[in-house]
């Protein structure tokens, strides 16, 4: 009797890493550490307990370093697992799990278990997701010692010794740098989000990757066939012959777009009638600034800063800033670094005492607000850059400016941070570029104000369309209504753009929007001088600067103004441009 036939199935998940793959699936049993008892211990036991504890993090540890001494040079140039390696020895995590051995006089285990579920719920609040996704750092980390103090061992992937896709609950960094390259493919996981440390790994490693499957370690099964498309998120579990031809004919397509834009990605972004527009990096940590040389950044457009001051009781000390900006200032000179000062609050909360209660965060006390409300907090870090603007090119930007007289105190700072630091006989330098963030209406509406007193803006559109349109940037029920080209938005780019030009001062953006190709016409046609995003964006972005003619752009820039709906936008946008950019993106 011959056996049914198969139905193919589509999942859809969240593209981590691009690419394709096809091959069978090899699903990782994962032993987690479920049922976590909890016992009382007294006396000289609890000692003994905190030893335990201290031997399963060192093995912990151990197990990192191997993994990091072993793994190829791009992954230990991305310094991921150092991440992990800093939550061992993390105060929230293990300072408060022995704290609560000592205080409760509770096993290990169950210490540990209690401190990682306060700390989930501290992240999982988190609007930001790459923030809310540290959480899963936090869970990764937790595990190893969980598994290390219950005795659990761990499957052990670098053995794997067949061609595979790997099919798991989560995977964390550790596992996936344990990835034999011969011999995985791809991975999909139930877990994750797209800036997930799971995911920054296969882009190191680039092998496609799906993750936030829900359901694919129940969907697939060991050995069924599948294919992975990492850049669409999409996941086909024993395909059709009509699906295998179409997939191996877009691998080979991937592939060759590859080849392509990374051997172009140090040219110029130069468009067709000669006009260079420079392509920046974002970068949160300053492991990021290897990516963005990699990638062919022309210098760094965004530092987000808050990082610094995530996962600890206190705040940095201005030598532990200092130290964190010289590094990435001397890596990327002569180019430039813009470090944003600290963007907390809102949606990115800081060490839980400075945590307010606010019912609306995001038009609380945040940013240039609290900073200019913490006068010390706020110079610690303002001397840490001037000082290190004495090993590079600096630029200060100011997040979140609404009126006219915040950054004139902040500039009023700033000048006093620099006669303290003269005082001190410290090296600095004051003669840095100061921008403002435009990412509020009111900086729009007095932009020409705003000009007379900065070098450059950068528009923060992420924060821009939230203010601008009422929707709350991670408010997944308004997802839909989150429109970068909405007529709104993009008049107000060209109000800010043409400000900028009469006050000849620069025009940067580095929100989200930059990073995405049918995006460029519009931005480039309104004059923009610099985008900043993503440093894996980059090589994309500069090609597709490379395939547009400026004049183009602004007439159809013209064009695009007189819209009245983001689709509209989108719809002309696709009618002039669509077959140039199909021509030099992968989609
Ligand atoms: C923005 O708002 O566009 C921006 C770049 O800043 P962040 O995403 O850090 O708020
Ligand atoms: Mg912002």
């Amino acid at each position: 009797m011959s056996q049914p036939a198969v139905k193919e199935t589509t999942l859809k998940g969240i593209g981590a890493s691009p690419g394709i793959c096809i091959g069978k699936a090899y699903l990782v049993d994962k032993e987690g550490v479920d049922v976590i008892k909890k016992y009382y211990l007294k006396g000289e036991n609890i000692q003994r307990e905190i030893n335990r504890f201290n031997n399963a993090v060192k093995k912990a540890k151990d197990e990192i370093h191997t993994i990091i001494e072993n793994s190829p040079e791009e992954l230990q140039q991305a310094h991921i697992l150092e991440t992990h390696l800093a939550l061992l020895n993390d105060k929230m995590l293990y300072g408060k799990t022995i704290e609560i051995i000592k205080k409760e006089g509770v096993n290990a285990e169950w210490a540990l278990k209690k401190v990682v579920s306060y700390l989930n719920s501290i992240f999982q609040n988190m609007i930001d997701s790459y923030l809310k996704e540290r959480a899963l750092d936090v869970v990764q980390v937790s595990d190893s010692i969980m598994r290390n103090l219950v005795g659990v061992e761990s499957e052990n992937i670098a053995a794997i010794d067949k061609r595979v896709i790997l099919v798991s609950d989560d995977l964390s960094p550790a596992d996936t740098s344990r990835i034999n390259l011969a011999r995985i493919m791809g991975f999909i996981t139930n877990r994750g989000g797209k800036t997930s440390h799971t995911g920054i790994v296969a882009q190191a490693l680039e092998i496609p990757a799906v993750v936030g499957l829900a359901h694919a370690t129940t969907a697939i099964k060991n050995d069924e066939l599948i294919i992975v498309d990492g850049s669409t998120g999409i996941v086909i579990v024993n395909p059709s012959e009509k699906s295998l031809v179409e997939y191996e004919e877009r691998k080979i397509q991937y592939e060759d777009y590859k080849v392509g834009i990374t051997r172009e990605s140090h040219l110029k972004a130069e468009t067709t009638d000669g006009v260079q527009l420079e392509v920046m990096a974002n970068i949160e940590l300053p492991e990021e600034v290897f990516a963005v040389k990699d990638y062919g950044g022309d210098g760094v457009g965004l530092y987000r800063t808050e990082f610094q001051y995530m996962n600890r009781a206190e705040f940095p000390s201005e030598e532990e800033l200092f130290d964190k900006y010289r590094n990435v200032v001397e890596i990327m000179a002569p180019k430039p670094v813009t470090i944003r000062t600290l963007d907390i609050n809102g949606d990115k909360a800081i060490a839980n005492h400075t945590r307010y209660d606010e019912i609306n965060p995001a038009l609380g006390l945040r940013a240039i607000r609290y900073c200019l409300k913490k006068p010390d907090v706020f110079r610690t870090q303002l001397r840490a850059i001037l000082r290190a603007a004495a090993f590079g090119q600096v630029r200060i930007l100011f997040p979140m400016i609404s009126a006219y007289f915040e950054i004139c105190k902040a500039k009023k700072l700033l000048d006093q941070a620099a006669d303290s630091l003269e005082k001190d006989g410290l090296p600095y330098n004051r003669e840095i570029d100061i921008g403002i963030m435009i990412e509020v209406p009111s900086a729009v509406i007095v932009a020409e104000f705003l000009a007379e007193k900065v070098d450059f803006f950068s528009i923060g559109t992420n924060d821009l369309i939230q203010y601008t349109l009422a929707i709350d940037r991670g408010n997944r029920n308004v997802a839909d209504l989150y429109q970068p080209l909405d007529p709104a938005i993009i008049r107000m780019i060209k109000q800010v753009a043409d400000v900028s030009k009469d006050k000849g001062i620069g025009i940067f953006m580095c929100g989200e929007m930059a990073a995405t190709p049918h995006h460029i016409p519009l931005l480039l046609g309104m004059d923009l001088d610099e985008l900043s995003m993503n440093p894996q964006s980059i090589p994309q972005i500069k090609r597709v600067i490379r395939s547009l003619d400026l004049s183009d752009a602004r007439s159809f820039v013209r064009e695009a103004l007189k819209k009245k709906t983001a689709r509209g936008v989108f719809e002309l946008s696709k009618d002039a441009f669509g077959d140039t950019l199909a021509e030099v993106t992968f989609s």
